[in-house]
């Protein structure tokens, strides 16, 4: 089976740019989910999208920025209901069946971009006219890579079905940043009767190498809290009022006392603590947002068991009330070595690329939610890194990377694809 052509490689870097100037955060990726079941749709795969491909969805944007990103969009005419996609159901899943025998291996691709602003001066993707049309929105993460890779695959696997057993289930995942999307997409059972799930990453490596096998995923939970007080005039009665700002600020300095394990490391972060509305008035709310980590799910657990105790201990002290948020979350994941991992590192070995096997990505990445779920069942996930040089790190407004990288993950997929499901 040919593997890479020139057109394949030019479509590729087509639709990583035209991704890149679209780029939306998570549950707000309107256009892009558009834009990628019109793709899927010409190639005459079947087609889920909206409310069937989700459950309970975490980590919302306010109802206010997500109508006002509808309102930035243009109109576009498609020949296919977009009502909910339009109120945040996200994502796309398309599958190819070959309608003979054979497993079913789903592929994941996560299409969400992050809310920083796209640097400008010196920045290839606007020198090159690809940079994001969207205010405060950039794939900053190679998320937009991730989708080319994602359709190119979709549209390579769906002219070569005569070739293929078995199904394909292209996963086109939001709202990755924050592991808010996977676990929706979970629950709503995409993942039934999967017996392979292969998903990767752009960067975290060397130009040239594939990391084959990631672990390290960290457990991780993203939580948000507001304390409710009662204000007061700071001079004349402050004994009427109740410090949310106070309960707030002991809850955060002692939160980040609660880190201290044996079994492995864990990790706590308030990042943001807002509070008060004027120096004479005694602050009657405060809004935290932090997060958790653990190198174990029972860490991470235990950590998270100690926050709500500690949430809670500071309204006490306070005599305040809370309320928590759960806004993401993803367990841990360890790469162990086995058979059908040692067989995808053989086949790599056709291809021009460094192999390293059980990397770590050292942070946390929801994906984890589906490599378990596969694993639970007796099936096999695989999760693979892409090197490449970048030109800053990724999350950082000036984040690009060497488009080569595109086939490379294109053939190992395809690699990896044509290894199990061809005649
Ligand atoms: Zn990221
Ligand atoms: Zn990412």
């Amino acid at each position: 089976m040919d593997i890479m052509s020139n057109t394949v490689r030019k479509e590729l870097i087509q639709l990583r740019r035209k991704f890149h100037q679209c780029a939306e955060t998570g549950w707000l990726e309107f256009e892009t989910s558009i834009y990628i079941i019109e793709f899927l749709k010409s190639q005459g795969l079947d087609l889920k999208y909206g409310k069937s491909i989700h459950g309970e969805r975490i980590g919302l944007p306010s109802k206010l920025k997500m109508d006002a990103h509808k309102m930035q969009l243009t109109q576009m005419k498609v020949d296919f209901d977009t009502s909910e996609i339009l109120e945040g159901y996200t994502g796309a899943v398309a599958i190819l069946d070959t309608q003979r025998p054979g497993p079913t291996v789903a592929l994941r691709f996560d299409i969400d971009a992050l809310g920083l602003e796209e640097a400008k001066e010196g920045h290839r993707p606007f020198l090159e006219h690809f940079a994001s049309k969207n205010k405060g929105m950039m794939h900053a993460c190679g998320h937009d890579g991730h989708i080319s890779m994602g359709l190119m695959l979709a549209k390579s696997l769906a002219s070569q079905r005569d070739q293929l057993s078995g199904k394909i289930i292209f996963i086109f995942q939001p709202a990755e940043e924050g592991v808010r999307g996977a676990k929706s997409m979970v629950d709503a059972g995409i993942l039934n009767n999967t017996d392979y799930i292969l998903s990767g990453h752009i960067g975290f490596s060397k130009k040239n190498q594939v990391v084959c096998g990631t672990g390290g995923f960290l457990a991780t939970s993203k939580l948000d809290i507001s304390f409710t007080g009662k204000a007061a005039h700071a001079g004349a009665h402050p004994e009427l009022g109740k410090n949310a700002l106070l309960a707030g600020a002991n809850c955060a300095l002692n939160l980040h006392t609660l880190t201290q394990f044996g079994g492995g490391m864990s990790r706590l972060n308030v990042g943001i603590l807002m509070s008060g509305t004027a120096r004479n008035v005694v602050p009657d709310h405060a809004h935290l947002e932090l997060e958790t980590r653990g190198e174990t799910q029972e860490i991470n657990e235990d950590l998270l068991e100690r926050v709500y105790r500690m949430i809670e201990a500071s309204a006490h002290m306070y005599d305040v009330t809370y309320e928590t948020k759960l806004m993401g979350s993803a367990p841990s994941y360890q790469f162990v070595s086995n058979e059908f991992t040692q067989h995808i590192k053989d086949i790599f070995g056709e291809l021009d690329l460094e192999i390293i096997e059980g990397g770590s990505l050292g942070g946390s990445e929801d994906i984890t939610y589906m490599l378990r779920t596969v694993e639970k069942k007796g099936g096999h996930g695989l999760f693979l890194l892409f090197g490449t040089d970048l030109v800053a790190p990724h999350h950082n407004p000036r984040f690009d990377f060497d488009e080569t990288v595109l086939e490379q993950g294109y053939n190992c997929y395809m690699k990896i694809v044509t290894d199990l499901l061809e005649i």
